[in-house]
């Protein structure tokens, strides 16, 4: 179950490869150039450098004492992606994915980017590395994620607003996916999660799953067995793979996905795609989404821009098919509600993002008795929302 995608980037029927002719020569040299630098001893090196000595890793797996007591459920413990460098788990792709961009000669590289986080951790590794850099924003995104906007640019990238469609994170990957059709030559396209056609879902899951293989080793020194539990946020799903693969053989530990519930199923306005999507097509990949029955996109909604999008990683529909991971939602007020709670029992301001886990552990965490252990991923840090947070005026 562990070995997959196959070799065509399949999980069972999800993935895949659905791009135009142009691209797929450029997604065989990626997948040949990373399959020959993941077993290269040199190129292991040089990413374990720089996940030690430039991103902050391993992070801490934090025993939450306060949170545990308030919540009267199981022991929890955060894995602390938030203190990764920029602030969130995104830069340990991006830090892979920019090797590889060198290893194959590529001088330019673009993103995507809905929160903003991965612009930053795109950003900030083009700037180590002296590349050339733009970042695709929907223009709502670009509005709602000011403060990374004002860092991207700082950083020496170019941010271009994206005002079709939504203006949402659906949108800036079709723009990127654009420009990379027409430069492929001499850019790489640095995708943020474990979307996208294959080798992106594979890969990004390989370069996340460092969280889970510390967190194993860490769990294992504190408490001398395994969790019983595991959970994450679900955007694309790039956060809780990288968490659960490691642990994904162990048929006893219970995992769960957190999609943004947004203000509620019934409303329509969420990015639920677990609860109420189908099968479909959507940026070269073939997974959950959420569409009409004509197969348009829908319009998602989430407080957080990390989460709001319509269609979830591959792998992520192959174990939910499979029963092995759970999905859940959470909506926009029960975030905001477990925001204020971390914040005030263990004094960490999480990312919107990461307070739905939160709100759904919330929910569930009576079903625990206080010898069970779980492991939350703080999948990043608050501070890019506190303008957000405090108009929502939920704080009190
Ligand atoms: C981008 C982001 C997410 C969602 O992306 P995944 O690929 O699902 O992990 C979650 N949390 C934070 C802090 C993010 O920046």
């Amino acid at each position: 179950m562990t070995s997959l995608p196959n070799k065509k980037g399949r999980f069972g029927p999800y993935g895949g490869r659905y791009v135009p002719e142009t691209l797929m020569s450029a997604l065989v040299e990626l997948e040949a150039a990373y399959l020959s630098s993941k077993e290269n001893p040199k190129f292991k090196r040089e990413l374990a450098n720089a996940l030690k000595n430039y991103v902050g890793r391993p992070t801490p797996l934090y025993f939450a004492k306060r949170l545990t007591e308030a919540l009267r459920g199981p022991k929890i413990y955060l894995k602390r992606e938030d203190l990764c460098h920029t602030g969130a788990h995104k830069i340990n792709n991006t830090m892979g994915q920019v090797l590889l961009t060198r290893q194959m000669g590529k001088k330019r590289v673009i993103a995507e980017t809905g929160a903003g986080q991965h612009g930053v951790a795109v950003a900030t590794v083009a700037a180590k590395f002296n590349l050339e850099c733009k970042i695709y924003m929907g223009e709502v995104d670009k509005t709602r994620q000011k403060p990374n906007v004002t860092r991207m640019e700082h950083l020496g990238a170019e941010v271009v607003g994206v005002s079709e469609g939504s203006k949402t994170l659906k949108d800036a990957i079709n723009a990127a996916m654009r420009d990379w059709t027409t430069n492929v030559a001499n850019t790489h396209y640095i995708l943020g999660s474990v979307l996208g056609p294959h080798p992106y879902p594979m890969m990004i899951r390989d370069f996340q799953s460092v969280i889970g293989l510390e967190a194993h080793q860490q769990i294992l020194k504190a408490e001398g067995r395994l969790p019983d539990c595991l959970i994450a946020c679900v955007g694309g799903g790039s956060n809780a793979i990288g968490l659960f693969h490691p642990f994904l053989s162990n048929k006893s530990i219970r995992m769960i996905g957190v999609e943004a519930g947004g203000m509620g199923i019934a409303s329509g306005k969420h990015a639920a795609r677990m609860a109420t999507g189908s099968i479909g097509v959507l940026h070269g990949t073939m997974t959950t989404l959420l569409q009409d029955p004509h197969g348009q996109i829908q319009e998602t909604h989430s407080v957080s821009a990390g989460l709001d999008y319509a269609a979830i990683g591959p792998e992520h529909s192959y174990y939910r098919d499979k029963k092995r991971i759970e999905y859940s939602h959470a909506t926009d007020e029960a975030a905001l509600r477990a925001f204020r709670l971390l914040a005030r029992t263990e004094g960490i301001l999480p990312a919107l993002e990461s307070s739905h886990a939160i709100a759904y552990l919330m929910e569930i965490a009576s079903s625990f008795d206080s010898r069970q252990i779980v492991i939350l991923n703080l999948s990043g840090r608050g501070d890019k929302d506190i303008d957000q947070i405090t108009s929502e005026e939920v704080l009190d």
